[in-house]
C-alpha cells in the first residue's frame, strides 16, 4: 500500500480547487503532475549551476555538464542499456521518433514497407508518413483483436520482404494495453527487421529494461514521468545509432568543422545538435530517483487497483462502454456513455473539479477503428486515491444523467 497522503502532500498543485472543488487530476496519461523534489531541482539549476554544458572550463559549466552526464548514468541505469552512447536526449517522445524516421529512415526506399498498429498516438504514425511521402514508402498496420489486444498473427502475416521496420506502442494511451514487445521484437527480427518501442505511456508505470525487450529504440517522455516538459530520452543500440547520420546539424554533435569537410561527434552526442535541456535533464535525474523511491512495482500495483475501482463502478452505469479491455492492461480506462459526447461529458466533469481527457487523444486511426469521434479518458498515478475514483464514477453517472435528458 502507498502511503498516498504522504505522496500527495509533495504536491502544492493538488491543494487548488477548480470551481470551488478540490481538483481530481485524472489526465495523468496526458502528463503527470510534478513533485516538490523536482521542481527544487529545477530551481537548483537555476539557482546554482545555470551554465552551458560541454563547452566550458569554468566551474559552472562543468557542474551543469557534470549534472547531464551523471543523468545519462542514471538512464542508461534505469533501463539497462548497455552503454550511455546508447542514450540521446531528445523533446520527449515524439522529438525521439522523428529523429529515428529522419535518420534510419534516410536509407529505406521506394517500396520498403513500416509496420505500425491500430493503436499508434499520432507520434508514431505521422513521422513515418511523412517519411512515406517523401520516400513513397507503404505502412502496413497490425489490425486490433475485440479486447484492444494486438492481433499477433496478422502481425506476423504483415511481415514481407519489402518490411524494413516496426514501430509500436508498448503501451496503449486510450486502450492501457500492454503490448507483448519481447515477442513483436522477436518476430521483427526474425525477418531482419528493427523495431522501435514508443514507451510514452509506459515509463512511469513499469521497468523498463531494454535489454530484455531486446528492442532496437525505445522512446519515451520526462513529462509522463513526473519530470519536467521539455526533455525525453530516445534509447538506440549502439551499433544502429553508429550507421545512422545526424538527425540536425549545429553546435555539440560536430567532431571538426570546415567549409571543406565536416566530422561528426562520437555517440551520443552525434544526435545532440545545440543546447540541450540541461534544466530539465538534472530534474528528470530527480523524477527517476523520486519513482525509485517509492518503488515502480508499488505506484503500479496501487495504480492497478485505482483501475479495478473505476472499471467496476463505471460498469454499472448504464450505457457506458468502455474501449480496451486487454488482460493486463495499465491504469488507463476510455469510455463513452451512451451517445453524450465526450467533449460534453469532460467540461461538465470539469465543473466538479475533474479533470480527464476528452476527444480523439491523438490517436484518430483507432477512434475510426471504434467508429467514434472521441472518448472520455481518466488515468491514474501514485497521487491519486481510492476516494477520488468514488468521485469520479459519480460525478460520470451525475453528468450522465443531467446530459440524458
Ligand atoms: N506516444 C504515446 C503513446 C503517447 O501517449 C504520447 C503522448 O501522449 C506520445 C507518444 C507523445 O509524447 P510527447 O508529446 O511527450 O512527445
Amino acid at each position: 500500500m502507498l502511503d498516498t497522503q504522504l505522496i500527495r502532500s509533495q504536491y502544492p498543485i493538488l491543494n487548488r480547487t477548480v470551481d470551488g472543488h478540490p481538483l481530481i487530476y485524472l489526465d495523468n496519461a496526458a502528463t503527470s503532475l510534478t513533485p516538490r523534489v523536482v521542481v527544487e531541482a529545477i530551481n537548483e539549476m537555476y539557482n546554482c549551476h545555470k551554465a552551458n554544458v560541454h563547452r566550458g572550463v569554468h566551474t559552472l559549466s562543468q557542474e551543469a555538464t557534470d549534472r547531464v552526464e551523471a543523468t545519462r548514468e542514471k538512464i542508461r541505469r534505469h533501463i539497462n542499456a548497455a552503454s550511455t552512447a546508447e542514450i540521446i536526449y531528445a523533446q520527449g517522445t515524439t522529438e525521439s521518433i522523428n529523429l529515428v524516421a529522419a535518420s534510419m529512415g534516410d536509407t529505406f526506399q521506394h517500396g520498403d514497407e513500416i509496420i505500425v498498429t491500430t493503436m499508434e498516438h499520432h507520434s508514431n504514425i505521422v513521422p513515418w508518413q511523412l517519411l512515406g511521402d517523401r520516400k513513397r514508402i507503404r505502412l502496413r498496420v497490425v489490425p486490433l483483436n475485440p479486447d484492444g489486444s494486438l492481433n499477433i498473427n496478422a502481425y506476423e502475416e504483415l511481415f514481407t520482404e519489402n518490411t524494413r521496420f516496426a514501430a509500436l506502442a508498448h503501451v496503449s494511451n486510450v486502450l492501457g494495453t500492454v503490448n507483448p514487445v519481447r515477442q513483436l521484437t522477436d518476430i521483427a527480427h526474425r525477418h531482419g527487421v528493427p523495431v522501435l518501442i514508443d514507451g510514452a505511456q509506459a515509463a512511469a508505470h513499469r521497468t523498463i529494461d531494454v535489454a530484455q525487450l531486446d528492442c532496437d529504440f525505445y522512446a519515451f517522455s520526462s513529462h509522463k514521468m513526473y519530470g519536467p516538459t521539455g526533455v525525453g530520452v530516445l534509447y538506440g543500440k549502439q551499433r544502429l545509432l553508429e550507421r545512422m547520420p545526424p538527425y540536425q546539424g549545429g553546435g555539440e554533435m560536430i567532431g571538426n568543422v570546415s567549409f571543406e569537410k565536416t566530422t561528426w561527434a562520437d555517440l551520443p552526442f552525434k544526435f545532440e545538435a545545440g543546447t540541450p535541456d540541461y534544466v530539465g535533464i538534472a530534474a528528470l535525474s530527480a523524477a527517476i530517483d523520486y519513482i525509485n523511491q517509492i518503488g515502480i512495482d508499488n505506484i503500479a500495483a496501487h495504480e492497478q487497483n485505482l483501475l479495478q475501482a473505476a472499471t467496476q463502478g463505471l460498469q454499472k452505469i448504464g450505457d457506458l462502454r468502455i474501449f480496451g479491455t486487454a488482460e493486463g492492461k495499465e491504469a488507463v480506462v476510455s469510455f463513452l456513455v451512451g451517445n453524450i459526447s465526450s467533449y460534453d461529458m469532460g467540461m461538465l466533469l470539469d465543473r466538479l473539479g475533474i479533470a480527464v481527457r476528452t476527444g480523439h487523444h491523438c490517436a484518430q486511426p483507432l477512434m475510426s477503428h471504434y467508429d467514434v469521434a472521441g472518448m472520455v479518458r481518466a488515468s491514474f498515478a501514485a497521487y491519486n486515491t481510492l476516494e477520488e475514483v468514488d468521485t469520479f464514477v459519480s460525478a460520470v453517472n451525475r453528468v450522465a444523467n443531467i446530459l440524458r435528458r
